[in-house]
């Protein structure tokens, strides 16, 4: 039943697909048609999230995704840009795959700009979620006028000071109103004390710096207050003296040989095979870390020993400020890192010895910049910044560059703080950083609400939202586990961890959505997740609300059909809208059940479903004149009110239904013969309209000319120019024009009809050109546009498209409708074709 429903519906929105002239509006009635639950969540007119049940499918998760955006992929890739996938990447322990894409244009990455897909590994590879960044490319000349030396000199000369890290790479660099592109580069000041680093972009055609994008994350405090201490949270201060303990995954090594890392309880075996004395040493390096004091030389200490040994070390004794801070550099780095692998094994990047700069002649503050993490001294009221939730803070941030390149700097403080949140099973972030009973630097327990204004209360304040909604999620889990503890942590962990690797753009409630969608176990959202309970109270706290679960289920048994006869005679049409409504969480109210319909636009109309016994409700309708078309949608509401839609999103995404008796082909020209077109063209020096079997050319590995016409009977079609056999995609395009492809005379005079037709359009490197479709009622003397067609990157293929007459002008005996496009003037390879071309006349009494 509910499938035979679905295939109705599908054809009614291919019926009717002349009113949705936008390509990304016909694209997501088609989503919608293949996946009716599939939920968008919106930023703007951007579309951030795809998502709530599975919408794709494939026989891997990269054939899923690569299917996904070959079809779906102008949903996202707005003005000229591409979307290449990169790479794929495991999330949650083998449950999803994330596929990353990287937009682009003419090759050339667009800054921040990508789409990620998640994929539940299971039969069918489901897709489940599409985490949008992609962002609007207007054309441009990808040519540089300014040379990679020029944009260096022009820095240089800004600030002497910075130091270009590595080669200016030509980016795509889309700002407010126009789109740039640019040279973009690290530049590094190189001092510890006072480190600068931004990613510079400069534009590539003006010379303009567009941004100094910064690069370095500090703990950014002003601090003052008394005293100083490893153990525990707490710092090197009088309070919290260092102790003695064993240190584990420390190198030792034999000078000149083999080395091994000290196991957990700090014992180690180094293999050796001979019986003479030899050197043995121990550095402060880890599998993960590598820690330099910035205070002197950096601690290690050998001994000769005879084998087997013992080879016994004691670092730091008796223990020093500076001393302290590099075994803690070494010891929390470790221990942060282990943490992050144990989440997730597969997380990308972390796999490195992170330099760990301790003792940095500097206070009250401590950063993360380009793979380091980076720490102060005592003093002016702080303490030595080296200790535990500070190196997991700044390593945090390590974490989110890697996971996610493009965070945004309120994200990257907030969910920086859950590292250290989480690992240590504290909210309190840097306790007694400031001195002695100064308390917290920041606090994961707080009521910042989303959103939040970054420019007035900066990242840090503003990042304490999502630390905020993650830590009272947990606290929730807490409280439904209270038997077991230890999985809710570990599943917040699984979900905090994870959710960076969904790349949200910034602080939302897409990251809910992320949230929900990890959390979920059978690909649909509306029946809830295991915590959506949990989930859902722990950001709405924050303002971060979880879309709403359906209170009652609303089943369709009988609804009108795609095509409605009319009321003629004594024949009197009803409409009849039959549904079974049941419980979920809510209780449904017997008497609030409704269908909402609009007649041609016009206002809603409601109209109760009365109770029939059972879990039925019903009503009837009488069909509106023929000719009508109909919207509607049903409502059902809970003994407390709350309403619940089919289909989901009521008034904005309604069902739709046309009163005919049905409609008589007037028209159908596959174009296999001549049924008397003309073509008309201006200034055109090549590439008119010629019909015939298309030869195909390609561009940048794209089809520009079609090489078969559309899959209709026969093989013709009418396209612009015909090149020869291994000719360029050049040789024949549309040089000038435009021109026009004109249909002969058509009489819809005293009735209606719907016209069908199948496009092609392509252009080059620029979206200057256009593909037009223009219908007149007084035989050519004026026209009016039914479609403007640009290219997006998905318009080369055979797209069928459908319009009513009568909502472009009012039919006579005397309608035409033309084609047309041009290069004009003549910078681009463009193409256009048409074919299985149909009127329709609608039959009414
Ligand atoms: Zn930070």
């Amino acid at each position: 039943m509910r499938k035979g429903f679905v295939v109705v519906v599908f054809l009614l929105l291919v019926l009717l697909s002349g009113h949705a002239r936008d390509i990304r509006d016909s694209l997501i009635q088609q989503l919608r048609a293949e996946a009716p639950e599939v939920l968008l969540y919106y930023e703007g007119d951007t579309i951030r999230r795809i998502w709530g049940v599975p919408f794709a499918f494939g026989a891997s998760p990269v054939d899923t995704a690569q299917n996904f955006v070959n079809r779906y992929g102008a949903l996202f890739t707005r003005g000229t840009s591409q979307l290449r996938m990169t790479h794929t990447q495991d999330v949650m322990l083998g449950k999803f795959t994330a596929v990353y894409f990287q937009q682009e244009m003419d090759k050339i990455p667009v800054d921040r700009g990508e789409l990620t897909l998640l994929v539940r590994n299971e039969e069918g590879y489901p897709l489940v979620l599409a985490s949008n960044s992609v962002r609007f490319v207007s054309p441009l000349k990808t040519a540089p006028t300014i040379s990679e030396e020029g944009a260096l000199k022009i820095v240089a000369s800004l600030r002497p000071d910075l130091h270009p890290d590595s080669k200016p790479e030509l980016v795509i660099y889309p700002h407010e109103d126009r789109t740039h592109l640019a040279w973009a580069f690290p530049v590094d000041n190189h001092v510890l004390e006072k480190r600068e680093r931004y990613r510079v972009f400069v534009d590539a055609h003006t010379g303009k710096v567009l941004e100094w994008r910064p690069e370095v994350y500090y703990v950014d405090i002003t601090g003052r207050v008394d005293g100083y201490a490893t153990p525990g949270l707490r710092p090197d201060y009088s309070l919290n003296p260092p102790v003695l303990r064993s240190i584990p995954k420390l190198r030792v090594s034999l000078v000149g040989g083999a080395s091994v890392f000290t196991n957990l309880d700090g014992t180690f075996t180094l293999p050796y095979s001979g019986t003479s004395a030899v050197t043995v040493q121990a550095n402060l390096i880890g599998p993960a870390v590598q820690v330099s004091n910035q205070a002197g030389t950096t601690l290690s200490l050998q001994q000769t020993v005879t084998p087997p040994g013992p080879a016994n070390f004691l670092f730091n004794n008796p223990p020093s400020e500076f001393n302290t801070a590099q075994m803690n550099g070494l010891i929390q780095t470790q221990a942060v890192y282990d943490f992050i692998k144990s989440i997730n094994p597969s997380y990308p990047g972390v796999d490195i010895q992170i330099p760990c700069n301790v003792n940095i002649d500097n206070t009250c503050n401590a950063y993360y910049s380009n793979r380091t993490i980076n720490f102060y001294r005592a003093g002016n009221g702080c303490v030595n910044t080296a200790y535990s939730t500070v190196v997991y803070h700044e390593y945090g941030h390590f974490v989110i560059t890697m996971g996610h390149p493009n965070a945004s700097g309120d994200y990257h403080e907030g969910i920086a703080d859950v590292t250290a949140a989480f690992l240590t099973a504290d909210p309190c972030l840097a306790i007694d950083f400031r001195g002695a009973g100064t308390g917290c630097l920041r606090n994961a327990v707080n009521n910042r609400q989303y959103p939040c204004n970054v420019s007035s209360l900066g990242v840090h304040a503003c990042g304490q939202v999502i630390s905020g909604a993650f830590w009272q999620t947990y606290l929730e889990m807490r409280q439904r586990y209270a038997s077991n503890p230890q999985f809710a942590l570990d599943h917040m962990r699984q979900l905090y961890l994870n959710s960076i690797l969904l790349r949200p753009s910034g602080i939302s409630p897409q990251i809910t959505i992320d949230v929900l969608t990890l959390d979920d176990d059978n690909g649909n959202i509306y029946d809830g997740t295991p915590h959506y309970v949990q989930i859902a109270t722990g950001f709405a706290r924050h303002n971060l609300p979880a879309p709403q679960l359906d209170w009652v289920r609303i089943e369709p048994v009988l609804l009108p059909p795609a095509v409605v006869s009319p009321s003629f005679g004594s024949a009197y049409t009803l409409m009849r809208f039959l549904v079974r409504v049941t419980n979920l969480t809510g209780e449904r109210d017997p008497n609030a059940v409704f269908v909402h319909y609009s007649v041609n636009g016009g206002a809603y109309q409601t109209v109760p479903l009365r109770y029939q016994g059972g879990d039925r409700f019903m009503t009837a309708i009488p069909a509106p004149p023929c000719g009508s078309s109909i919207r509607y949608y049903i409502e059902a509401r809970d003994t407390q009110g709350h309403a619940t839609y089919y289909p989901r999103g009521g008034v904005s995404n309604p069902l739709q239904a046309f009163v005919a008796l049905g409609f008589q082909t007037l028209v159908e020209d596959t174009f296999d013969t001549d049924l008397g077109w003309t073509v008309q063209s201006f200034s055109l020096t090549g590439g008119g309209w010629v019909r015939g079997i298309p030869r195909g050319t390609s561009q940048n590995g794209l089809p520009a000319n079609p090489s078969a016409d559309s899959p209709d009977a026969g093989t013709a079609c009418f396209f612009t120019g015909q090149g020869s056999v291994g000719g360029s995609a050049g040789e024949a395009d549309v040089d000038g024009g435009p021109t026009y492809l004109i249909s002969p005379v058509i009489n819809l005079a005293g009735t209606d009809g719907f016209i069908e037709y199948s496009r092609w359009f392509y252009n080059g490197t620029t979206i200057n050109d256009v593909f037009t479709v223009e219908i007149s009622n007084d035989n050519g003397a004026t026209w009016v546009p039914v479609e403007t067609v640009n290219f997006t990157g998905s318009e080369n293929q055979w797209i069928r498209r459908q319009f009513r007459v009568s909502d472009y002008v009012t039919p006579t005996a005397q309608v035409r409708v033309r084609f047309g496009t041009s290069d004009n003037p003549n910078d681009s390879v463009c193409e256009a074709a048409v074919d299985h071309f149909v009127v329709r006349r609608i039959v009414c009494p």
